[in-house]
């Protein structure tokens, strides 16, 4: 049920050091076994997903268990609605938009991140957020004795900007119906795509995340797929913002709207950019994003939110909200 595991190896940043009890079950039955068990041995414990939005510690405490919803990756066509489970990646849905020719699905194109984290967290590009794409959550309550699956519907999830009711409460999020459901003929050529995904031994390296998935939609549109505007725009953003170039959780910070200028603009005008500690840099290419430039540790990447947030309040009088998620 648990092993020794290195959770650098878990994460987009590639950091944190070896945890002693880990476990990715890859069922939902599996799931409940292995929080009974922390339960009835009293441990605390840790959920995630693919861990593009978060940073491990450096030195895990040793009673700690890390779980790693990433292996809870399935689909199922139910009565008028298709159920997707948490640890199937968002861009993923984006191949499933393309196989079947639903557009509503386009902006996940290269979203890192599990749907589980996404329901969570409300993840967005430009104007879409994943809450527009799903109908109820399926979820269990943690701090119930019993874990057994529940439902709630999308119009009580209380989202908005990178919010939702989840973040309030210590419930786990086992996956969700969806708006749309997929064309069924194409369910033998999504269902290989997820093997092959779930076949990747570094699926948490961002440049293995950026080939897979280019690689995908590139098959396609060598089978005749046509592939949609939006798709090579997304491409072009992002690679040109170097998301997958270096290891990074993406943005640190959540935009402060009632201020108006986003984060990484006011970090580009405190002159913060390429600022560098230890192995992790303010990246030269967008202010809100650090990374680990050279074998940084956790602590590396703190010290460089704690100086962001220290010259916004200083020159700006705002404390920025962090969204990367820091672990103790
Ligand atoms: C290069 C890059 C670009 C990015 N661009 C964007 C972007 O454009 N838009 C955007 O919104 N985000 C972006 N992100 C951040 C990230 O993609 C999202 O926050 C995503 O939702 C994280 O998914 P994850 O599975 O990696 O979550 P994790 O990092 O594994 O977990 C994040 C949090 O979610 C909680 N969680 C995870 N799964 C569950 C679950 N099933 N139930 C309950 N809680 C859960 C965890 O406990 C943790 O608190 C980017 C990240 C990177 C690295």
């Amino acid at each position: 049920m648990f092993k020794q595991e290195l959770l650098a190896r878990h994460c987009s940043y590639q950091i944190g050091g070896t945890a002693h009890y880990f476990s990715a079950p890859p069922s939902q039955d599996e799931l409940i076994a292995v929080l009974q068990a922390c339960k009835s041995h009293g441990q605390a414990y840790t959920i995630f997903g693919m861990g593009s939005n978060l940073l491990f510690p450096d030195r895990p405490r040793e009673d700690h268990v890390y779980i790693s919803l990433k292996r809870l990756a399935y689909w199922e066509n139910r009565a008028a609605s298709w159920f997707v489970s948490a640890g199937v990646p968002m861009s993923m849905l984006a191949l499933v938009g393309l196989h079947s020719r639903i557009p509503d699905f386009e902006r996940t194109y290269l979203l890192p991140g599990s749907l589980g984290a996404g329901i969570y967290m409300n993840a967005k590009f430009e104007q879409f957020q994943i809450s527009d794409v799903i109908k109820r959550v399926c979820f269990l309550d943690l701090d119930q004795d019993q874990l057994i699956p529940q439902w709630i519907e999308v119009c009580d999830c209380q989202y908005g900007y990178k919010k939702s009711i989840f973040q309030e409460h210590n419930w786990l999020i086992l996956g969700a119906e969806l708006t749309v459901t997929p064309a069924g003929e194409k369910e033998h050529d999504l269902q290989m795509a997820l093997n092959r995904w779930l076949d990747l031994p570094d699926s948490a390296n961002l440049k293995t995340f950026y080939d897979f998935f280019s690689q995908e939609v590139k098959g396609l549109e060598d089978k005749g797929t046509p592939i949609p505007d939006t798709l090579n725009r997304i491409e072009q953003y992002r690679n040109g913002k170097y998301h997958f170039s270096y290891p990074s959780c993406g943005s640190v910070f959540k935009n402060n709207y009632d201020y108006g200028t986003p984060i990484g603009a006011l970090v580009e005008q405190l002159n913060l950019k390429g600022l560098t500690h230890g192995g992790a840099m303010i990246s030269p290419h967008h202010g809100n994003i650090i990374v680990n430039s050279n074998q940084a540790s956790a602590q590396d990447i703190a010290s460089l939110l704690t100086v962001i947030i220290d010259e916004i309040h200083r020159n700006f009088g705002f404390v920025p909200e962090p969204e990367v998620v820091i672990l103790n």
